[in-house]
């Protein structure tokens, strides 16, 4: 089944590094800026992301767009407090900036490098890691976001997409993430052919029909598609 594979592509966060660490920096580094800056603007973490989620279901279509919905909240916060709007862009690129501040796990741009002699590799994220400013932008071919497609996973789109973008059918890519339903199970339910990037020793949902391939990294993962 593999064997037909000429592309393959990669979720980001928790599959190529982890994301939890980097998001709670990232969310420390913007509280801090706030207090200095516009110091009315307190927030915890939990609040923060209430407001992200009202925010989405009061505006469905823009509700796969984080960041989107990270500065519209702010926007919103700062004008309850008195401060003007375009605070809230510049608190957000202070979280983006230390967003993509993240450390790559070891065995990823080795494993990238070789798979690239033989495949197209690309990535496909529902975040809003900047692949240039991570230093990764290199490795693939297209890379792809919730933003830009204008739509998340688990949609079918973004899957089409991607096999748009690649010149390819969608039974030829090989999609690779860490999240069961939004990585496996949807590029399954699009045609694609899927793999499980299992870091954590996790056990697979039992409801799930199990991916094509698991493995528990990226070095796993070149030497099954034997490059
Ligand atoms: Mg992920």
């Amino acid at each position: 089944m593999l064997s037909d594979v000429r592309a393959i592509a990669f979720d980001l966060d928790n599959t190529l590094w982890d994301v939890e660490p980097v998001l709670e920096r990232a969310e420390q580094r913007l509280a801090g800026w706030l207090q200095q800056h516009c110091p009315r603007m307190r927030l915890s973490r939990a609040e923060m992301r209430a407001a992200r989620e009202q925010l989405a279901l009061r505006e469905p279509h823009r509700a796969h767009d984080v960041s989107y919905l990270r500065v519209a909240a702010l926007a919103a916060h700062a004008r309850e407090h008195g401060y003007e709007e375009r605070l809230a862009a510049q608190a957000f690129e202070v979280f983006l900036a230390a967003r993509n501040e993240v450390e790559i796990f070891a065995d990823v741009a080795p494993s990238l490098a070789r798979l690239r002699r033989r495949y197209a590799l690309a990535s496909l994220s529902n975040g809003n890691a900047d692949l240039e400013r991570i230093g990764l932008a290199h490795a693939f071919t297209v890379t792809l976001n919730a933003r830009t497609i204008g739509a998340a996973k688990p949609e079918r789109r973004c899957f089409e997409r991607l096999a748009h973008e690649l010149l390819l059918p969608l039974p030829s890519i090989a999609y690779v993430g860490d999240d069961p339903r939004l990585d496996v199970e949807a590029a399954r339910a699009a045609g694609m052919r899927t793999v499980w990037m299992n870091r954590r020793g996790l056990a697979w949902p039992v409801e799930l029909a199990p991916a094509d391939l698991t493995v528990g990294d990226c070095a796993q993962l070149a030497a099954a598609f034997q490059v």
